[in-house]
């Protein structure tokens, strides 16, 4: 593994970050503190630990929800086993009197840094056509441009960046003024720290931090505080006290305002009454820039084929393909073997679940073609006749079905046509598979040959 220390490095802060989602900080600087990533392999991982009692402890009371971020951040099912390494130092401290992650009253004058991955930078963030438009806004916030972006809401699916782009302002502010007091934190721990402070009585400490003792909030998946009434009510106050005197705020949810539907209707207001921004799956020149960075910072040596095979087969999901690419390395590493496509196709095959099948849109058109009884060619070609402009729908709409490719990928696909155009075709099918039903049985047909490979 001697090559591939960053991958490993990197690893254990993202597991030990996504772990601290669920897990209060005091367990997790207790028990996790002194965990460390030994070897990653193909679908598991070995952790190694400085005694059999904090592995013990670790494997009784957490195994799921190691297992759980562990398998989070590889993309996929991983099992997760421990090794003793007496080496190792212990922690010296006990649980008990280990300084929570955040310190009350600094003593030094800079704000301690809550909650942000240092690595999340807008220098690390790929920008293309996917993102551009979240990268601007979040640009403009951190560099108090935007005073009527607030708040600002970042929307998108899974794994697109938006934690990174949260984190990325949050860096930008406190490295201009490192007094600031930055909050970065998931909506679902400050549900969880909230239901600890009704608990032990001490909700006017929580007030105070989050409402007085806080100039930026920065709150990421807030989409999870939707339903949850008591949690929405207090956020309601916190999101007033600070938009009131003009603090940043930041949210990220991967759902949209009006798409939350058991959201309270004076949150979503204040939700859509700065600005909304999203961010889509990225096109495959994005993928391939965010994966060979990835390589480059991880120093893995990536051959270009295999680079752009990687970023064709994982289409929509950004945390997907990076860990793929850990994989990758890690398979390589252990068995000695190159970096190749063939290897790459093995990594991938065994992290793509249904949703995200590696159908390439090649494959679409060719099945499609065959069906309707004409060439790929002419899918690609400007005929109008209705003998290929319906196959060429059908492929476009399949296409962006089953392969997410977005519409103006589609359409480069097709001949270079234009994004409206594409989008008009989907639109089409889309209606005629509910109203036509020769069109439901094509459909039907061809999605089953497509998922039977
Ligand atoms: P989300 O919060 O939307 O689920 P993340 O922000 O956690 O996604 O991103 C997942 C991973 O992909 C992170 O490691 C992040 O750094 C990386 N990533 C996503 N988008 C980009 C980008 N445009 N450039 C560089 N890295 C990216
Ligand atoms: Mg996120």
């Amino acid at each position: 593994m001697e090559h591939h220390n960053m991958p490993r490095e990197r690893l254990q802060r993202e597991i030990m970050q996504e772990l601290g989602k669920r897990l209060d900080p005091k367990s997790l600087a207790a028990w996790f503190s002194c965990l460390s990533v030994k070897t990653i392999g193909h679908d598991s991982i070995i952790f190694e630990t400085p005694n059999p009692f904090i592995s013990n402890w670790i494997r009784q009371n957490y195994n799921d929800d190691l297992t759980r971020a562990a398998s989070q951040i590889m993309g996929g099912k991983v099992a997760v086993s421990f090794e003793i390494n007496p080496d190792m130092t212990p922690p010296a401290e006990e649980p008990e009197t280990q300084k929570s992650r955040r310190a009350e009253k600094p003593a030094a004058p800079a704000a301690p840094v809550v909650g942000m991955n240092p690595d999340f930078r807008f220098d690390t963030f790929v920008v293309g056509p996917s993102n551009q438009f979240a990268y601007a806004a979040c640009l403009a916030v951190s560099e108090k441009k935007a005073r009527n972006y607030n708040p600002l809401f970042i929307y998108g699916g899974v794994g697109l960046g938006k934690t990174h782009l949260l984190c990325a302002v949050g860096n930008a502010l406190h490295l201009a003024n490192p007094r600031l007091r930055i909050i970065c934190i998931q909506a679902e721990t400050f549900m969880n720290e909230m239901i600890l402070a009704i608990r032990n009585e001490t909700m006017d400490q929580f007030r105070r931090l989050y409402r007085k003792e806080c100039d930026v909030l920065l709150m990421d998946d807030i989409e999870i505080i939707a339903g949850k009434e008591r949690t929405q009510e207090e956020f309601f106050y916190t999101f007033n006290d600070l938009h009131n005197v003009g603090k940043k705020i930041i949210f990220t949810s991967d759902k949209f305002p009006k798409e939350m539907t058991t959201l309270e209707e004076r949150l979503r207001s204040r939700f859509e009454s700065g600005i909304i921004v999203d961010i889509q799956a990225p096109e495959f020149e994005t993928r391939l820039a965010i994966l060979k960075r990835r390589a480059d910072l991880d120093g893995i040596a990536l051959p270009q084929e295999v680079a752009v095979y990687m970023a064709e087969a994982v289409r929509s999901n950004i945390r997907k393909l990076e860990g793929a690419l850990i994989r990758l390395a890690a398979v390589s590493s252990i068995s000695g073997s190159p970096i190749t496509v063939q290897l790459a196709e093995d990594v991938i095959r065994a992290i793509l679940d249904d949703s995200e099948s590696s159908l390439s849109p090649e494959t679409v058109m060719k099945v499609v073609a065959a069906h309707f009884k004409v060439k790929v060619s002419d899918l690609k070609s400007g005929k109008r006749n209705r003998k290929y402009a319906v196959p060429r729908q059908v492929a476009m709409y399949l296409c962006r079905e089953l392969c997410r490719q977005s519409y103006p990928e589609i359409g480069g696909c097709f001949g270079g046509r234009d994004h409206s155009t594409v989008i008009h075709s989907c639109k089409k099918v889309g209606i005629e598979k509910n109203t036509d039903l020769e069109m439901k049985r094509h459909l039907e047909t061809l999605k089953r040959q497509l998922k039977a490979g």
